[in-house]
């Protein structure tokens, strides 16, 4: 469970997303004004804040500013700009991601699902080894069975992300949110042209496969080779 707090003027839309999070099991706090939404961060130091940009006494992205002085908590930005300039902006002052208006309760659940687990595993100490595979988050470096691999950046978020959930089915959608930023637009083809890059740096193809476990209609899963 995470401690999530909500800043949004709009009821509607202050009440959807605190109502989503609560029924995922998240504790949930909101706010309708930049000023309560601050006392609430700094008063409960939250594991993550949903910050509409538009708010009446402030403008979101000051209060971004202000959060930034005090705490590194992972902020997703609501914004009703669209156009990359904006959104750019956005990230560039600090959001570690965004939702634009108007968006759909998966789109939430999907942003909230990958920030907290980026957060989750920025925590997380050392690498994480499967079988003769060595991912390390931090360094982003990998090797196989003791052999630097040498991974386009891509291809090392794509292979951190199935190793983060090791034995877990990963659908195409969410590596698309997590490595592509994209859960809603792009192309599954770019996961399958990366997802074959991967399997010929890791010595595997999708009919020989060994760590890169294709599940049909599913999506893919990392998993210790039977030997
Ligand atoms: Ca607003």
């Amino acid at each position: 469970m995470s401690r999530v707090i909500v800043v949004e003027d709009d009821f509607e839309i202050r009440h959807l997303v605190a109502e989503t999070l609560a029924r995922q099991g998240h504790d949930v706090e909101s706010a309708a004004t930049a000023m309560e939404g601050l006392r609430q961060v700094v008063g409960s130091s939250p594991d993550l804040v949903i910050l509409d940009l538009g708010l009446p006494d402030l403008d979101g992205s000051e209060l971004l500013r202000m959060i930034r002085a005090v705490s590194q908590v992972p902020v997703v930005v609501i914004t009703a700009r669209e156009g990359d300039e904006s959104v750019v902006r956005t990230l560039d002052a600090g959001a570690d991601d965004y939702l634009v208006k108007p968006f759909s309760v998966a789109q939430l659940e999907a942003r909230v699902r990958a920030v907290l687990r980026r957060a989750e595993s920025g925590r997380r100490d050392g690498p994480i080894v499967i079988g003769g595979l060595v991912v390390d988050p931090s360094s982003r470096e990998a090797s196989l069975d003791g052999e630097p691999l040498d991974l386009s950046p891509k291809e090392f978020d794509l292979l951190r992300v199935l190793a983060e959930r090791a034995g877990e089915v990963v659908s195409k959608r969410e590596l698309m949110a997590e490595v592509w930023r994209e859960p809603y637009g792009g192309s599954e083809r770019s996961v399958d042209v990366h997802l074959s890059w991967l399997r010929k740096k890791l010595g595997e193809s999708a009919q020989q496969p060994r760590y890169l476990r294709t599940v049909h209609g599913v999506g893919v899963k990392l998993v210790e080779p039977e030997s």
